[in-house]
């Protein structure tokens, strides 16, 4: 049997869209280094998102974006990177790729993201030893920053994994602003500003960004001289092309993924599942829903309710089962005790949510959860 209503269907800008961006690079003959294209997506995004505060360097993905943003920032004589087990892989890796050790900490039952009171508690126990502290802004929540300012602005630097929260917002306030450490956003083609492969640093720290502009330009100094560790981590011409012209339907993609959302939550309420102790994320502000997560009830496997929705050709996903700490390259690494962590993802269900998914086909997934 074909899929019926598979977990993602990425939706990219038209080409029509991109041709006059394509012949823009014609005359330029400029492909890639910080070209003009490059420069107009970096300065709209940080006009309209960030209301002028800070800067922004565009990075060839999130990845190399959270490793510049660790290698640039991390204190000299740490050891570990404290971040959260319930997380994707390439923020652990990315603390590897840096000489450094992950050090996994639990999450917090409500908004699945890091237990701000055992991060406290580690801090103080691991003192020097720590290098940064990287956050996640769990499946774009619009987590409030103000504990990580006054962690960063104490000396432990820190840089938020907001992988899945570009356009999310608070008030009109884009995730992140006015935030004096690294905020790192993925621009990958299965997030909801997706271009395919890129991503964007954040801060309202200008010299910091400045500092990691230059190494993401292998380190090299305005006389070409490499003074930094450095890497190639910049995005060509063609992908700031398809970033500009996905800023202009940035927008409706956002509604669109906002009323999908909303259908999920009146099918839940229809079929009183949150009363029959199914249980969604207590997630702040207004997201760009990448997908619908939500928990079974305790005592059931999310790997159950795959397969039942497999088996009526509805794809669905568990992010983030296993978490971090039980992938084999990372269980040697220390962690906190992490009961929530295991409870949540031993339970979590992503569920589809595409842009041109109808009100029928978040019915039909939802119906298909419980079967009757
Ligand atoms: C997608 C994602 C990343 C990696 O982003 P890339 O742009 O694919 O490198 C990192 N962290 C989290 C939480 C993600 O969801």
């Amino acid at each position: 049997m074909t899929i019926k209503i598979p977990f993602l269907k990425p939706n990219l800008v038209k080409q029509e869209t991109l041709i006059p961006y394509l012949s823009e690079i014609e005359s330029s003959r400029i492909y890639s280094n910080f070209g003009p294209l490059n420069t107009r997506f970096e300065q709209r995004v940080l006009d309209e998102y960030f209301d002028h505060l800070g800067a922004v360097t565009t990075v060839n993905n999130a990845t190399i974006g959270l490793i510049l943003a660790i290698s640039q920032s991390k204190r000299p004589k740490g050891k570990y990177v404290l971040m959260p087990s319930f997380t994707f892989a390439a923020t652990p890796l990315a603390a590897i790729w840096c000489g450094l050790e992950p050090f996994f900490v639990d999450i917090r039952a409500d908004n699945w993201c890091m237990d701000e009171k055992i991060l406290n508690e580690w801090l103080q126990i691991l003192g020097d030893q720590v290098a940064a502290v990287i956050p996640y802004a769990t499946f774009g929540t619009n987590m409030n920053l103000d504990f990580y300012q006054q962690i960063h602005e104490s000396g432990v630097p820190v840089v938020v994994d907001a992988a899945a929260s570009f356009g999310t917002t608070e008030n009109l306030n884009h995730f992140g602003k006015g935030f004096p450490g690294c905020v790192v956003f993925s621009f990958h083609a299965t997030k909801s500003f997706g271009v395919g492969e890129g991503g964007l640093i954040y801060s309202a720290n200008t010299e910091l960004i400045s500092k990691i502009r230059q190494a993401e330009n292998f380190g090299f100094s305005t006389r070409r001289e490499t003074t930094l560790p450095g890497l190639n981590g910049k995005v060509s011409e063609y992908t700031a092309a398809i970033a500009l012209s996905t800023l202009d339907v940035f927008d409706q993609k956002l509604k669109a993924r906002e009323q999908i959302y909303g259908w999920y939550l009146e099918q839940l309420e229809h079929t009183d599942l949150l009363g029959k102790g199914w249980t969604i994320q207590k997630a702040e502000g207004k997201i760009p829903h990448q997908f619908m997560s939500i928990c079974c009830p305790e005592g059931q496997q999310n790997s159950d309710i795959i397969h039942s929705l497999a088996s009526q050709n509805i794809e669905a996903r568990t992010y983030f089962s296993p978490p971090c700490h039980q992938h084999p390259l990372f269980t040697a690494h220390p962690h906190t005790p992490l009961p929530v962590t295991e409870k949540i993802s031993s339970r979590i269900v992503s569920l589809p949510l595409w842009e041109e998914m109808t009100n029928q086909d978040v019915r039909l997934v939802v119906e298909g959860m419980v079967p009757s």
